[in-house]
């Protein structure tokens, strides 16, 4: 990870470093004219000097190669203008070189500590620009909130000296700052947030400050704030960089909380079409049965003296079977809704065997031809289940049975690896294979169904099947007809039976 941070003030071991520059390339140059003193004219040796003053200035800060500037010429001065070692000037010749010579150093250590800076400032430009562009990358990557304060912790942290601080505003608008921070940045992070602007040293806002305090901001949306300490305020470009970079955390927070906004317009407007979708189906299939129970009712009410009695029966039957159809249908339908609540299944370990013994009982007096048989083995292990919805499960079964077929029906309960296995057979007309997914769609019928019928009942019994763990799967019979399967787990460890 490269390093984005500026230069700071010169340290202490900086300044004794640059100290021992200046003295060995003075010391270089000093002796290399003393080498080459008997073959060298003093204009080449004054030459050497200037080589070394370059090379200080290019490579120090001014200061440095403002003294190396000088130094040279007095040095040269001192060694090789006549009188030699001593810092007279004989002649007046001499005296103007001098001079120039020490022009010319100047002006090219000027030149060369311009250069240097210019140079740096473009590698530390380059690197900044760098940084932002992986910093995109990194945010264009996030899908948290806390990514983003991550990223922009890191990266302030790269980029500044610091310490750095961030800190986003929770949904209540209060700044998530850990207790130890809350003294020291709180304040300036709200003034920032609340001016929308930076605060700090060289923007003319709150100078007295020893920290830029920015605001991480996106059009009108502000999700938090970052403190850089330690800075200076005439770097310009560094607080343009810290700007540029809490920028870039405001606009992926904005981004994150107009997704999740989206998010949950989308699943509203889902939940009202799913619900609308739903009313509209009730309010159609309660309708008609609700229509019939009335018809008899106003009949038998205004008109039982004069209706012969099997009229009044045939009324009373349509009364009776219209509100077992409402029941059923209501039932079914309360149990769609609850099963979207898996939390609210009271399971417990229950026989299978008396659930389905319980739901033969019932489903047998509507069986007037006794058509349905049942073969339950004894001593099957407990299950843990819902038990009114698994009898609801068994009955839709056990009447789509009768209602899609006129022969014999089997229940047919077994044991089979760990799973229970109960199975419904019929003769009727079957499943088309085209239709076998189909049906276990709420309010989805069979295109063949001669039957009344809302197309609830397997969509209820699948969902029940599976919040027990299970399966409901239909198959075609060989010799005609469907078996539909549902198969349940059996918890390997049974309850302790208790002793009577
Ligand atoms: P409904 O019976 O109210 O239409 P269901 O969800 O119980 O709703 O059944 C969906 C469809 O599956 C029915 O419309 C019917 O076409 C088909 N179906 C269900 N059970 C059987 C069966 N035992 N034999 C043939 N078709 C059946």
């Amino acid at each position: 990870m490269n390093a984005v941070a500026p230069s700071g003030g010169p340290t202490d071991a900086r300044k004794v470093r640059d100290a021992w520059v200046v003295c060995g390339l003075l010391a270089a140059a000093t002796l290399v004219n003393l080498l080459l003193d008997r073959y060298v004219s003093v204009t080449s040796q004054a030459m050497i000097y200037v080589l070394a003053v370059v090379v200080a200035s290019y490579t120090l800060g001014w200061l440095p190669s403002l003294f190396s500037a000088v130094a040279a010429v007095t040095l040269f001065n001192f060694f090789f203008i006549p009188p030699r070692y001593t810092f007279q000037v004989e002649a007046q010749e001499n005296l103007f070189a001098l001079f120039a010579m020490l022009a010319v150093a100047l002006v090219i250590s000027h030149l060369g500590t311009a250069l240097r800076r210019e140079t740096e400032a473009a590698r530390m430009n380059e690197r900044r620009a760098r940084q932002l562009q992986e910093l995109a990358t990194d945010l264009a990557a996030a899908t948290l909130p806390a990514e983003v304060h991550l990223l922009a912790q890191r990266h302030l942290g790269r980029a500044f000296p610091g310490p750095c601080v961030v800190a986003l505003l929770d949904a209540h608008g209060n700044l998530q700052l850990q207790p130890e921070q809350e003294s020291s940045y709180r304040d300036g992070m709200l003034a920032c947030i609340r001016e929308a602007a930076t605060l700090g040293p060289g923007t003319g806002r709150w100078p007295g400050l020893h920290a830029w305090y920015l605001p991480l901001r996106a059009e009108t949306h502000t999700g938090g704030a970052a403190c850089v300490q330690n800075v200076s305020a005439y770097d310009h470009s560094g607080r343009e960089h810290a700007q540029a970079i809490c920028a870039q955390a405001g606009q992926a927070l904005w981004r994150l909380k107009l997704s999740a906004g989206m998010h949950e317009a989308q699943e509203q407007s889902q939940w009202h079409r799913a619900q609308s979708t739903f009313l509209a189906a009730i309010s159609h299939d309660f309708r008609t049965p609700l229509a019939a129970i009335m018809g008899a009712a106003s009949s038998l009410q205004t008109q039982r003296d004069r209706l012969p009695p099997p009229q009044q029966e045939r009324l009373l039957a349509t009364i009776l079977s219209e509100s077992r159809h409402l029941a059923t249908l209501t039932e079914n339908t309360l149990q769609l809704v609850r099963l979207d609540h898996a939390g609210d299944l009271r399971m417990d370990w229950e026989s299978v065997e008396e659930i389905v013994g319980s739901v033969l009982a019932r489903v047998r007096q509507r069986d007037v031809a006794h058509r349905i048989q049942s073969r339950v083995p004894a001593a099957l292990p407990l299950i843990k289940a819902d038990p009114v919805l698994l009898a609801q499960l068994l009955e839709n079964l056990l009447d789509n049975a009768l209602k899609y077929s006129a022969e014999l029906i089997e229940l047919e309960v077994a044991l089979k690896n760990h799973r229970i296995e109960l199975a419904v057979h019929d003769r009727g007309d079957g499943i088309p294979a085209g239709e076998v997914l189909a049906i276990f769609e709420p309010y989805r019928r069979g295109d063949r169904s001669g039957q009344r019928g809302a197309g609830l009942g397997l969509a209820v019994c699948r969902a029940i099947a599976r919040a027990h763990g299970g399966e409901l799967s239909v198959h075609a019979r060989p010799g005609g007809g469907s078996t539909f399967m549902l198969e349940l787990p059996v918890d390997v460890a049974q309850p302790a039976t208790e002793s009577a």
